[in-house]
């Protein structure tokens, strides 16, 4: 709800029966910041979708590729700002690629790895200093996560960055332009996993063997370890777990979970306060399991 500047979302409901997030949309302005921080899609630009922006970007750097082009730099520009637009493209090289969307917020982190997948070497926001400050905060704060991914993967943090045009004034920013010579199409699924498909294509591409990386804490990525100990399989976690990250088949006691389903919530660790069965983990890969399986991985927490 904080990421809207204009006040339109509201939580509606109490615990016993439920919440559930509404959109006034008298209020809305369609500015997107709610899409960007939303972590499962649940909220999402209805045009265009996610997706058509992605494919554009994933056309655009193919066409740009087959043509020859070499480094692309993808530039995300509003259609709010084309003077500024065309102040930044006259001040950059010829490499950087801009990519006109109605609200910069409207494409998310998994359209910005996605591109990085496809030959991307950098991705950079075409953003001001005079935009509301809930918009830059969201942007700031989605683009630190991303910059935590990319440290984790060794890869250096500019690579997806906000270019905040008055700083042109003062000179170019840093630019990475170092190929991962990536190019793998169409990156399909749902927002986490196309997100994490990318993930996987980086971390095998960067050769990272350490696959339990740290997160920040307000990162909606992570594991939840259950105390087997303490475990009884009561299944309140399965009831409350919005994402169904936590589930069970049905067919015998157990306790199952899909990591790249769980959005760290919290709210399996609040249904079961005194057992202190589950508690969440910051962090995002599991130990000793190929990376490109990592975060499709299903685990079994407890079973009897
Ligand atoms: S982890 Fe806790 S809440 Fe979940 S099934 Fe086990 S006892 Fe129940
Ligand atoms: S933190 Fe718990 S309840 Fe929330 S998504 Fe993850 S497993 Fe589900």
């Amino acid at each position: 709800m904080d990421a809207c500047p204009a006040g339109a979302l509201s939580s509606q409901g109490n615990d016993k029966i439920g919440h559930k997030i509404e959109i006034n949309p008298y209020l809305c302005q369609g500015v997107g910041t709610c899409a960007t921080a939303c972590p499962t899609e649940a909220i999402h630009y209805a045009l265009p979708t996610p997706q058509e922006t992605q494919k554009f970007i994933e056309r655009t750097l193919a066409n740009y590729h087959q043509q020859g082009g070499e480094n692309a730099i993808i530039l995300i520009c509003s259609s709010r700002h084309e003077s500024y637009n065309a102040m930044a493209l006259n001040a950059l090289p010829e490499n950087v690629i801009p990519v006109v969307v109605e609200e910069l917020p409207s494409v998310g982190i998994d359209t910005w790895f996605a591109a990085l997948v496809n030959g991307a070497t950098q991705v950079l926001f075409a953003a001001s200093r005079h935009m509301p400050e809930t918009i830059q905060t969201v942007l700031n704060s989605e683009v630190g996560m991303a910059q935590q991914l990319l440290e984790n993967l060794g890869l250096a943090r500019e690579t997806i960055d906000i270019l905040y045009l008055e700083s042109l004034r003062e000179g170019l920013p840093t630019l990475v332009e170092k190929d991962l010579e990536l190019r793998i199409g169409d990156v399909e699924g749902s927002k986490r996993e196309r997100l994490f498909h990318s993930l996987d294509v980086l971390t095998a591409k960067q050769g990272v063997t350490d696959t339990i990386q740290p997160l920040p804490t307000t990162a909606p990525y992570g594991t939840v370890t259950c105390d087997t100990d303490k475990c009884t399989l009561c299944m309140g976690c399965v009831a409350v777990c919005p994402t169904k990250a936590l589930y069970n088949k049905g067919d015998r006691p157990a306790l199952d979970f899909v990591e790249q389903d769980c959005v760290q919530c919290g709210m399996c660790e609040k249904r079961a306060p005194n057992l202190h069965c589950l508690s969440l983990n910051k962090s995002t890969g599991t130990k000793n399991l190929e990376p490109k399986s990592l975060r499709f991985m299903k685990r079994k927490l407890r079973s009897v």
